[in-house]
């Protein structure tokens, strides 16, 4: 856990808490052993093989993913007001100016940006989800992974290649948050 995130004490470690569940649950859905030369870098496991083709670690999916089910998870707990996941999402939107000046597709972009990757690749995930759903992106798309290989599984529960989604994305993620925000259960 980085120094991004929250200490033990505060409320928003539960979220992350289940950030860290949904990589549990994604590494064992890609189960192919790590490679000899990597030293046991997690960066550079062989698991990103599945996204790119490289083996240099990008947050994308992994890391949008976890994080978007994280907070969806979190926002359906007893005593949750109604409005968190909005909130929280709304904070995550001021990633979408830097995104866009990093001129990077999403796939590309890396741990270490300017700003948190991680937000922008959150709502690249809810867009997934309110375009499909969500057991659409957690259960179908992850399982099927390993055996269509990433592109296949992503153009069969989503109804186009990645690249399409992305630059779906970011016309759609240009609007208003007002706008923007009508997606967020
Ligand atoms: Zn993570």
């Amino acid at each position: 856990m980085s120094s991004k995130y929250p200490g033990p004490e505060e409320e928003d470690y539960k979220p992350v808490i289940l950030h860290e569940y949904f990589h549990v649950y994604q590494h064992g859905n890609l189960s192919i052993p790590e490679l000899p030369d990597t030293d046991g870098d997690w960066r550079t496991s062989n698991r990103n093989v599945y996204f790119n083709g490289g083996e240099v670690q990008v947050p994308f999916l992994m890391e949008g993913g976890a994080e978007y089910m994280a907070q969806y998870r979190y926002s359906k707990e007893a005593g949750v007001d109604a409005g968190y996941l909005k909130r929280v999402m709304e904070y995550k939107a001021e990633s979408i100016k830097p995104y866009f000046n990093t001129g990077k597709s999403l796939r590309e972009l890396g741990y270490d940006e300017e700003f948190n990757s991680y937000d922008i690749l959150t709502w690249f995930v809810a867009y997934l989800v309110h375009n499909t759903s969500e057991e659409t992106f957690r259960i179908d798309f992850w399982t099927q992974i390993e055996d269509l290989g990433f592109e296949e599984a992503f153009k069969s529960n989503f109804g186009k290649s990645a690249d399409e989604m992305i630059a779906e994305f970011d016309t759609w993620v240009a609007q208003p948050i007002d706008v923007l925000l009508e997606i967020i259960p």
